[in-house]
């Protein structure tokens, strides 16, 4: 098989920067959606990309095996930078990964980029999110419909790079020509149905135009988040020109599989949610971790007396609470003025460490402003 393709990132309408990037280098194919204050989210998808393309060069087809292990050491070099440079400590990033092998794909992903198959007019999720709103439609405590607009549909439980090692979910696909692939960041789902995914990547533009239509219609609901899709069609090698509406009659396939794409992942989730269904409350835990660790990053609260940076978050998510003093400051709280007092006392987030420095300046700023009129230095008294 061969792959046509088309592929798009864009900023979205919302965001100040975009932190995803991708990969189209055949035969392999990736998003990656990066987390972090500042910079941190794009130095993460960046690098996390940079190391799969080094760790895959020369090699023709990955299979399965191969791609867990690229993954894992972009999980290793972001991981590596971000203990490297305080300012991208708990940097992470989403990785859905996939290679083209003969007449079958192979598939690794960690986080909620997402992997979809668009086959005989059906449109069937091959990736299993790794959020905690996921968690609780398998759980059966939040309906998939409702999943998508879920205020935490963007808590994540898996992240490359917040870990020295990361779980790799990986799998294999068969294709055959007329089938339409779609990578794509969260940027893409969470922001328009999956109805609309399905109905334009039924159509018969070309992928790059679909790439195109699928980043517009997201900029038209919204544009919340970054958006990145990487559109595949898969065509018969030896048909340079296929089309895809005349290349869907490969003989000898079965018939179920190619009817039911989505039915291995339904049929395991099935028995993941027996076997996960008494783990609930670790892996709230676990997600309230990641949490902490990939989208709030460090606060200004108080330990004792003294105005303190944290790492972490100040309030607690579920029962589990995750932080940590960074730094003390020689500001003591009483000393704030009573507008800011509050809000540091219940810990006043901040993106980076630099953050956290340039409002500890701004709060000692203020507490001279506000300070009960000090009495005018007057000369040592000398005698
Ligand atoms: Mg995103």
């Amino acid at each position: 098989m061969n792959v046509r393709v088309g592929a798009r990132t864009d900023v979205g309408r919302v965001r100040q920067g975009n932190e995803d990037n991708y990969l189209s280098s055949m035969p392999l194919f990736g998003v990656a959606d990066g987390m972090g204050g500042h910079l941190a989210g794009e130095v993460a998808s960046e690098t996390a990309i940079e190391a799969i393309r080094a760790a895959a060069a020369g090699d023709d087809a990955p299979t399965a095996d191969r791609l867990r292990e690229y993954v894992g050491e972009a999980n290793s070099a972001v991981w590596a930078k971000a203990q490297d440079d305080p300012d991208l400590r708990g940097m992470g990033t989403t990785c859905t990964l996939l290679s083209l092998d003969g007449t079958q794909v192979h598939l690794a992903h960690v986080g909620d980029s997402r992997a979809y198959i668009f086959r005989k007019g059906e449109l069937a999720q091959l990736t299993e999110d790794h959020t905690l709103v996921e968690r609780m439609v398998q759980e059966g405590r939040l309906k998939p419909e409702e999943a998508q607009h879920h205020p935490q549909r963007s808590i994540i439980t898996r992240a490359l790079g917040v870990d020295a090692s990361v779980e790799v979910d990986v799998q294999t696909q068969a294709v055959r020509p007329g089938d339409r692939l779609l990578l794509c960041s969260d940027g893409l789902s969470s922001m328009i149905e999956e109805g609309a995914i399905g109905e334009t990547l039924g159509s018969d533009l070309d992928p790059q135009a679909v790439a195109d239509r699928l980043v517009d219609l997201a900029n038209e609901a919204g544009g919340e988040d970054n958006i990145t899709v990487v559109v595949l069609d898969v065509v018969d090698e030896h048909a340079k020109d296929a089309l895809r509406a005349g290349a869907d009659s490969s003989p000898g396939r079965d018939a179920d599989e190619l009817a039911e794409p989505g039915g291995a992942r339904r049929r395991s989730k099935r028995g993941w949610f027996v076997g996960i269904a008494f783990l609930t409350l670790a892996a709230l835990a676990v997600g309230a971790y990641r949490y902490a660790v990939t989208n709030v990053l460090w606060f200004v609260g108080v330990e004792g007396d003294a105005v303190t940076i944290f790492h972490g978050f100040p309030e607690d998510v579920g029962f589990l609470s995750y932080r940590e003093p960074a730094e003390r400051t020689d500001l003591e709280v009483d000393e704030l003025p009573e507008f800011v007092r509050q809000d540091v006392i219940e810990g006043h987030k901040v993106d980076s460490l630099a953050d956290a420095h340039e409002y500890v300046e701004n709060l000692e700023a203020r507490a001279g402003e506000f300070a009960s009129p000090a009495p005018e230095p007057s000369p040592e008294p000398t005698s």
